[in-house]
């Protein structure tokens, strides 16, 4: 049953025949040294894997969300963590949609190719976390160039991309009609911007995930890196959402995967007592239950992929799989960590690695609570909470 074949068999045994070129040993090194498993994303993005959903007029295969998701979950599946890579995926979304002709030509093939890396998207800031509207990062237009100051906090694999997109005001709070209004979204060229305007502190994290600090100090943007309209911003940034968060869910629904399998198969295997201990109902309930909950959890997903790749309004579906798939995977994680005992807590069975990876996605990029508040307000009509 676990292994059992969909129609996207393909793509599962392409990405998991390239993942198996690098083992559970690769990704636990790479975590022991916090570093960055560089050959590994250059073989994803050889391998065109990360250019999934650029369409073929910019030189990408042109697949939808729902094989995106595949990619994606394959990676978790088979021990690594997409973390690492997911921002290539959903970042040039925004381009796409929102970007001009000059900006689509300019970036997409080269990202399609794998010349150009846009792993990141700045929008968190420190003083004002979940409460976006009120980020304080400006950006003010002087002739050919915005100017941009502020802070950003969290910001992922800066130093591992060649580009990234920066939400910043540009129309103070107290001028605009709605607070969603006055902001813009950038392209900044972190190859130029780094040392000239833009300061990077990466933070030490559970993780073995490259985020960051961001501190800008009169960083000068040219005004042709302005994506859409000016004052549009926001749309822009939440129009892209959706296939985050679907890509996120998928994410976890392979971690969910990678730990029944482990748990499945220690519980058969060690024996206590005299017998498996996957015989004891108290070990293999807590696993079965774990499993259904990620079966539920991967039809919400699927649901929501299908509505983004026909064009249909997803946000509902979207945020659901994020929230189903984040709290299967957890409790996966639980369940596998408990079933291994002692021995889940050592390094070298990677439990405790991937039990760390897997619960980011409660907090990021959105937080339970906030996943309630959309169903609760957007969807049962009950009254907005902040
Ligand atoms: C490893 C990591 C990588 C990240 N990468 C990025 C990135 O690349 N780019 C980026 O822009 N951001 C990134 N983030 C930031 C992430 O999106 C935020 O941490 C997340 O959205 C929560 O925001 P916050 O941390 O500011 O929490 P806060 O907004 O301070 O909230 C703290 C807690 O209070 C709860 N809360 C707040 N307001 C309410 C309310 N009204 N009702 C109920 N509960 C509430 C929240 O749910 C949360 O649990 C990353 C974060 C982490 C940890």
């Amino acid at each position: 049953m676990l292994n059992q074949s969909d129609e996207h068999q393909e793509i599962r045994d392409a990405v998991r025949h390239l993942c198996s070129q690098f083992p559970d040993e690769y990704f636990r090194k790479i975590d022991e040294q916090k570093a960055y498993p560089e050959a590994f994303v250059d073989a994803l993005i050889e391998a065109g894997w990360l250019a999934a959903m650029i369409p073929e007029e910019y030189g990408g295969p042109g697949l939808g969300l729902t094989e995106a998701t595949v990619i994606m979950e394959e990676i978790n599946r088979s021990g690594g963590n997409s973390g690492a890579v997911h921002g290539q995926m959903y970042n040039m979304g925004t381009l796409l949609r929102s970007g001009s002709a000059a900006q689509k030509q300019k970036y997409l093939p080269a990202i399609a190719a794998g010349r150009l890396r846009i792993q990141s998207m700045a929008v968190t800031e420190p003083t004002t976390g979940t409460d976006t509207t009120k980020l304080k990062t400006t950006a003010v237009r002087k002739g050919d160039r915005y100017v941009v100051n502020g802070q950003k906090v969290w910001i992922s694999r800066i130093q591992h991309s060649d580009l990234m997109i920066l939400l910043a005001r540009t129309t103070p709070l107290a001028d605009v009609k709605k607070k969603s209004d006055g902001m813009s979204v950038f392209i900044v060229d972190l190859r130029d911007a780094i040392g000239h305007g833009l300061t990077v502190r990466p933070i030490a994290n559970l993780v073995n995930h490259e985020t960051n600090e961001l501190f800008f100090d009169n960083l000068e943007i040219p005004v042709e890196n302005l994506v859409g309209e000016e004052g549009r911003g926001f749309k822009y940034i939440l129009d892209g959402l959706n296939a985050e968060r679907t890509l996120i869910a998928a994410e976890c629904i392979g971690d969910g995967y990678w730990f029944i399998e482990r748990a499945v198969r220690y519980a058969n295997e060690r024996i206590v007592f005299d017998r498996p201990i996957g015989r004891n109902q108290g070990v293999q309930f807590p696993i079965a239950d774990a499993y259904i909950e990620i079966e539920a959890a991967n039809l919400m997903r699927f649901r929501a992929c299908a509505l983004f790749d026909a064009g249909q309004p997803c946000g509902a579906q979207a945020n659901m799989a994020k929230y189903l798939a984040a709290k299967a995977s957890w409790e996966a994680a639980n369940v596998c960590m408990q079933t291994h005992g002692g021995f889940g807590f050592a390094n070298e069975y990677d439990i405790e690695r991937k039990f760390r990876e897997t619960r980011l996605y409660q907090v990021a990029p959105i937080s339970t609570n906030l996943i309630f508040a959309y169903i609760a307000e957007h969807v049962l009509g009950l009254p907005r909470s902040f």
